[in-house]
């Protein structure tokens, strides 16, 4: 058997826009948590696309709803009403305990643009010159590509080139509540955007009671708590919503990822000091609030806050973190593993630090679909649903894996 698909993979070098660089395979379909590339091998799914299929590969209730809208409407726009949108906004209000009002669209750095405009507006409306509607953000931070959430992007390696960037945002340090502090005495601050959890940072925790300490500055300061669970939400950690185990309210909460389980769509959710605030006319999408979309994340969201899936995350958890340390204590390439639920990093040891892409090869040669967060963190973020067996297999797989690695 031929070890890539090359005629396939060939396409993409010639002709994407050269900004990826995906590992030599193709995929074809999947079921579960397997996934099976055009060759036929099958591959353990650790990665869930990025965090996105959380209910697994061909979830027979998210199928049945994606087919039925298909055979009903595509779009309409929202010029016009139609049921599943509708519905969806109800649904998340009532599951979110915070939120008044949502607006849809079509990915997260979407619904983080959405979130930074209805901030500014927020202030705008208390009279706030535009001196006095700065957002901070964290070091280590990922909200996205757009000009605005790259900027909100408090890493250098994604805005690189592209200045001038948008004025307003302020980073600090994650986790750094005297810095915090400082920021907030200094003035002008309208927001803090964090994650409770950051993903691309590293899958890094935010520290116990640290949210909750922004929360009490931003009520100090009369400013807003912008909480992005794009990666962290929909029951990644355990629970629907990340923050609900930080015990905080939010100001604004955005979704995207596991909302739409695979097929795309973002939701910005607004509680009650900023649901009016954006009127007629301030904001609008073609493409958000699309009925297929929405069919499909009414669905996914019963399925992701059922008790069933939420068990599911805390009981495969705990197996993956007891997994990889039997792993790691055979092999010394561990120095943490730290996450929430099934959002889980595997900090690399000095010694193979930076080599976290190599681990990925080896991972994919030994059938593991298994994703990095920087060059020093392996990320585990399977489906929600994984079951005991799937992980076991990957588990076997990961270890192997790195056996090799460790021999090169
Ligand atoms: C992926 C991600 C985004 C951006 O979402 P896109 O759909 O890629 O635009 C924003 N914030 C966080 C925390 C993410 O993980």
């Amino acid at each position: 058997m031929p070890a890539h698909d090359t005629s396939l993979i060939d396409l993409g070098k010639r002709y994407w826009l050269p900004v990826y660089k995906p590992r030599e395979l193709v995929l074809d379909h999947g079921k579960g948590a397997r996934v099976w590339d055009t060759l036929g091998r099958d591959y353990v799914d650790f990665g869930a696309g990025i965090a996105v299929n959380a209910l697994g590969h061909q979830d027979p209730d998210l199928l049945d709803a994606l087919t039925r809208q298909a055979h009903k409407l595509w779009h309409a726009s929202n010029v016009f009403y139609t049921e599943p949108p509708l519905r969806l906004a109800e649904e998340l209000v009532a599951a979110s305990g915070f939120a008044e009002r949502v607006f849809l669209c079509n990915s997260g750095a979407e619904a983080n643009e959405a979130a930074i405009k209805l901030v500014r507006k927020w202030a705008a409306s208390k009279g706030r010159v535009p001196e006095q509607r700065t957002i901070v953000t964290f070091r280590g931070s990922f909200h996205g590509r757009t000009l605005a959430t790259v900027t909100a992007t408090a890493q250098p390696k994604y805005q690189e080139g592209y200045e001038p960037l948008p004025g307003g945002f302020r980073y600090l340090d994650f986790n750094d509540v005297e810095a915090l502090e400082a920021a907030f005495a200094e003035g002008g601050i309208a927001a803090v955007m964090v994650e409770p959890v950051q993903g691309e940072g590293g899958v890094l925790p935010a520290a116990p009671g640290f949210l909750r300490r922004v929360r009490e500055l931003c009520d100090t300061y009369d400013a807003l708590l912008v909480l992005d669970e794009i990666q962290c939400g929909m029951g990644r950690t355990g629970t629907l919503f990340a923050h609900t185990q930080d015990d905080l309210v939010p100001d604004i909460v955005t979704l995207a990822k596991a909302l739409g389980c695979g097929f795309p769509i973002g939701a910005m959710l607004a509680g009650p000091k900023v649901a009016q605030v954006m009127q007629y006319g301030a904001h609008g999408t073609t493409f958000g609030g699309n009925p297929m979309a929405a069919a499909v994340a009414r669905v996914a969201l019963a399925k992701l806050a059922s008790p069933a899936v939420l068990m599911n995350v805390r009981r495969q958890a705990e197996d993956l973190r007891a997994g990889l340390s039997r792993i790691d204590h055979s092999r010394q390439l561990f120095a943490e593993v730290r996450g929430r639920g099934l959002m889980i990093g595997a900090v690399l040891a000095d010694a193979w630090k930076g080599r976290a892409g190599e681990i990925l090869d080896h991972a994919a040669t030994h059938g593991l679909l298994l994703l990095q967060a920087g060059p020093d963190v392996l990320r585990f973020v399977p489906p929600l649903t994984i079951t005991g067996e799937e992980l076991a297999d990957g588990l076997d797989r990961l270890r192997d894996a790195l056996a090799d690695f460790v021999g090169t």
